[in-house]
């Protein structure tokens, strides 16, 4: 893609406002997973390099806007706490203070944390930053300015801000303050990507617009209506479709077939129709499951030990669910995985999260694993599925973001990268 990066402009001396993701799950004030930290290593270690000074921001949870005046939407169970208890109780959860301690660690002790995120003390160690060093400000969540991309919160913001730096993929199809109001508002001299948002352009936007072919996507999941944008969009540009997951039966719907107590959003077979009949117009190629794996009952808890039958997908019995594809189905997919150049896969097959019903998915996910194709994993559960199952490293590109990449494979233009300064 035609975007600007950190590498198309000079960053020395100059202040870099740099959204990041560093949205870590945290128990007790303690960070329970590092990936994302690490993931925006290479961006922030690049800037100092090049003797930038990197001011680094993020949001974390669900916070509270203890930084404003009134806090608003109080959750029910702490509405009877007082400004102080709620203040505590957000600072607990939500702070950035262990992420910036962390990230202290891992850079040399060059990182200073704010405590505020335009306040006095991100004024202080701003204006003390020196080249090579970074300043990780508070949660931006904590003013309500910052979803709401209120203009004078972006003025704030760009105090610090001589070079505007995107990095954060997961909030870039959010129009926030951080993530595209700064460059939105023209308060910067350049607005580029980070590493993270560079590779997500090149290799998932590369694939959507100049795909090595045959083209390939599989489809999957729970249900067609989260998944019509990008079904419609792939149809315009796949050799082949392959749908499995719950999604699938809504189109066997379509088809004439009994569904049993399988998930199927009878809303939508008519739309499932009209799908199966665009693939036919434009040449695609659309598979869907041959054979499926059946129970009498959805898994409850959903990794309990469960009973299950394979059956052809036209003769899903009355009392039975579809809960992954078949084992002759995942021949099919695999098949059609191998004679692909290029696979873009959103979506379980089955319910991956239950062992019995997890071969689908796994099957799917080695044929993306042994191909030499380039392959591209979009959606949150489909990338949890992918690290869980142990193929993470075998994919050329595991999307950073859940909706964002949802959003990008509809061909939707993104705020946070349609800000960004054109090469
Ligand atoms: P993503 O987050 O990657 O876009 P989705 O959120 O659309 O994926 O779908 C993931 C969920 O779909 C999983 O929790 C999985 O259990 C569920 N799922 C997949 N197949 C089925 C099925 N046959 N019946 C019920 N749920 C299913
Ligand atoms: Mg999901």
């Amino acid at each position: 893609m035609n975007k600007k990066t950190i590498k198309d402009v000079c960053v020395k001396g100059k202040k870099c406002l740099v959204r990041v993701d560093l949205n870590v799950p945290m128990k007790g004030g303690v960070i329970t997973d590092e990936n994302r930290i690490n993931g925006a290593l290479p961006t922030i270690k690049y800037l100092m390099e090049q003797g930038a000074k990197v001011i680094l921001c993020s949001h974390l949870g669900r916070p509270y806007n203890i930084f404003n005046d009134k806090i608003k939407k109080i959750k029910p169970e702490d509405e009877s706490k007082t400004r102080e208890e709620l203040v505590a109780l957000t600072l607990k959860k939500c702070s950035l203070a262990p992420v910036a301690a962390r990230l202290n660690e891992l850079l040399d002790n060059k990182v200073t944390f704010a405590t505020d995120v335009i306040g006095e003390s991100a004024k202080a160690a701003v204006a003390a930053c020196k080249e090579g060093e970074v300043v990780l400000l508070e949660n931006l969540r904590f003013h309500a300015e910052e979803t709401k991309n209120d203009e004078d919160f972006c003025k704030a913001l760009a105090e610090f801000c001589d070079v505007y730096v995107n990095d954060a993929f997961g909030t870039a199809h959010r129009a926030h303050a951080s993530t595209a109001g700064i460059a939105q508002y023209g308060l910067c001299d350049e607005a580029v990507a980070g590493f993270l948002i560079g590779k997500e352009l090149d290799v998932m936007g590369g694939a959507l617009e100049t795909p090595v072919r045959p083209f390939v996507a599989i489809l999957g999941g729970a249900k067609v209506s989260d998944k019509i944008g990008v079904i419609n969009n792939l149809l315009e540009k796949v050799d082949t479709l392959i749908i499995g997951g719950a999604m699938a039966y809504t189109f066997f719907k379509a088809k004439g077939y009994g569904v049993g107590t399988s998930l199927c959003e009878l809303d939508k077979v008519d739309l499932a129709k009209e799908l199966i009949a665009k693939a036919e117009a434009k040449g695609v190629n659309m598979l869907l499951p041959v054979d499926t794996v059946v129970a009498t009952d959805f898994p409850n808890p959903i990794d309990a030990a469960i009973e299950v039958d394979v059956v052809p997908s036209n003769s899903i019995p009355d009392d039975k669910m579809g809960l992954d594809i078949g084992v002759k189905t995942r021949e099919l997919y695999a098949d059609a995985v191998k004679s692909a150049k290029t696979v873009i896969w959103n979506g379980p097959m089955g319910v991956f999260e239950n062992p019995t019903l997890a071969n689908g998915t796994i099957a799917v996910a080695k044929a993306l694993a042994e191909t030499d194709a380039t392959t591209i994993i979009g959606g949150g559960d489909s990338a949890a599925a992918v690290k869980q199952l142990g193929f993470a490293d075998k994919m050329t590109h595991i999307s950073t973001g859940g909706g964002a990449s949802l959003e990008f494979l509809e061909g939707l233009e993104l705020p946070g990268v349609a800000c960004l300064n054109n090469k």
